[in-house]
């Protein structure tokens, strides 16, 4: 059966062979007790405290709570646009309670969301609402909005000239020192956790191709120390070499896609300790579907033609992702697509070479360390019970990943499916 957020601490989990998101594969079996949201004691055998419940996952290989750190809840891949447009901003908060659900049932107990495309902060809502207990979803980190130049990935006012007026009331457009200095600035005021901007074109925007770079160095320089200056950690949406250098040199957190990157790119982000979210599902696993037009009817078709011109290109760079030492963290861009086909990520990146070993690691401790949060993301006394389970071994067959029947977060069932 499913539950619904039992709360009966303490726990002790018994029966299941434990991958502590850092090990090279999963221990033998070993018990974990569970106290305050907490792990409190692991080992062959832990105390059983009064009135602990005892949770036989026998058969199960249990692991941290999984981090999706990309994604969009306020979006709807079932009517993108009119999810962007037409949806009213507290419709948006609404229509994420679905997918902030279906996350957490996915094992996914930490989410970065990537942005909104809305005129308040419904990410930051979202997030405070969760943390109040009001809603049910994984922990967030926030980017608010996507910082864009006119004429950028983000500028709406392009992609739906029917759709003006309300593209010109978003407020992630900024030009020039002053402009950025200040969205910067409203961001973090508002609640970013993140900041976000749009370092180069892409695939999902009429404007030029994803290889296109959209601020300049001092632009982007003048971004990153802003958000750095005030704390906060800086992310970009950025494609090919151009915008990678610029982003790297301006010394920014992490390169979200980076989907036409070269070795070289690759190896100078690695020296910078700069992280990759390489969201290869929403990028690549269509790809070879493209010239079926029945797959591609209800695709806008610049962006088919898109995809078609530059398919080649995103190809090759992930041989050149799978090759690297980058830190890859695990992100999805669902809200592209369906929130709970978010868990297609790993077998897409094992499917181009990436190992189940590194692809795990992508979504438990390197996330982790990319959120600069060391009490998240692995399976060690004292840190935050975030834990799931599989029935079997992903290690071997990185499909179970979509089976996860088992969900913990800080100590609270929130998912246990009894085989
Ligand atoms: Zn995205």
């Amino acid at each position: 059966m499913t539950t619904d957020k039992i709360e009966q601490p303490p726990f002790v989990i018994v029966g299941g062979k434990v991958w502590n998101g850092i090990a090279d594969k999963p221990l033998i079996v070993e018990e974990i007790l569970i106290k305050d949201g907490r792990i409190a004691e692991m080992g062959k055998t832990v105390i059983r405290p009064t009135g602990a419940t005892i949770i036989n996952l026998d058969g199960h290989t249990v692991m941290p709570g999984l981090m999706d750190l990309h994604v969009h809840v306020t979006q709807n891949p079932k009517c993108p646009l009119e999810s962007i447009t037409q949806y009213s901003d507290v419709f948006k908060g609404l229509y994420a309670l679905g997918p902030l659900h279906d996350l957490l049932m996915n094992g996914f107990t930490t989410i970065r969301d990537a942005c909104a495309f809305d005129h308040t902060y419904v990410t930051v809502d979202l997030k405070r609402a969760i943390q109040q207990g009001l809603i049910v979803g994984p922990r967030m980190f926030v980017a608010p909005h996507m910082i864009s130049p006119s004429g950028g990935h983000g500028d709406l006012a392009g992609l739906m000239a029917s759709e003006f007026s309300y593209a010109l009331k978003v407020k992630n457009i900024a030009d020039g020192s002053d402009g950025i200095c200040r969205a910067v600035r409203e961001e973090i005021r508002g609640g970013a956790d993140w900041i976000k901007f749009a370092g180069s074109g892409g695939l999902g925007d009429p404007y030029g191709g994803p290889d296109i770079t959209t601020y300049t160095q001092e632009e982007m320089n003048i971004l990153v120390r802003t958000a750095h200056d005030l704390g906060i950690p800086v992310c970009t949406h950025v494609y090919g070499t151009e915008g990678i250098r610029r982003a790297v040199s301006a010394g920014v957190d992490s390169i979200e896609h980076g989907s036409l990157a070269s070795a070289e790119d690759l190896s100078l982000m690695e020296k910078k300790n700069i992280f990759l979210v390489p969201t290869q599902y929403a990028i690549l696993h269509d790809l070879d579907q493209l010239s079926d037009p029945k797959y591609t009817a209800c695709i806008p078709a610049f962006l088919v033609q898109k995809k078609l011109k530059y398919a080649e290109s995103l190809r090759s760079a992930a041989e050149h992702i799978a090759k690297s030492n980058v830190k890859i963290v695990f992100g999805t861009d669902a809200g592209c697509f369906l929130h709970k086909d978010n868990w297609k990520e790993f077998p897409e990146m094992v499917k181009h070479n990436i190992k189940p070993l590194r692809a795990l690691k992508a979504a438990t401790s390197t996330a982790a360390e990319m959120l600069n949060h060391p009490e998240l993301g692995t399976l060690v006394v004292g840190k935050i019970a975030d834990i799931i389970a599989v029935p079997g071994d992903p290690f071997h067959d990185i499909n179970l990943m979509g089976k996860v029947d088992f969900v913990m977060k800080e100590g609270k069932i929130y998912k246990h499916q009894n085989p």
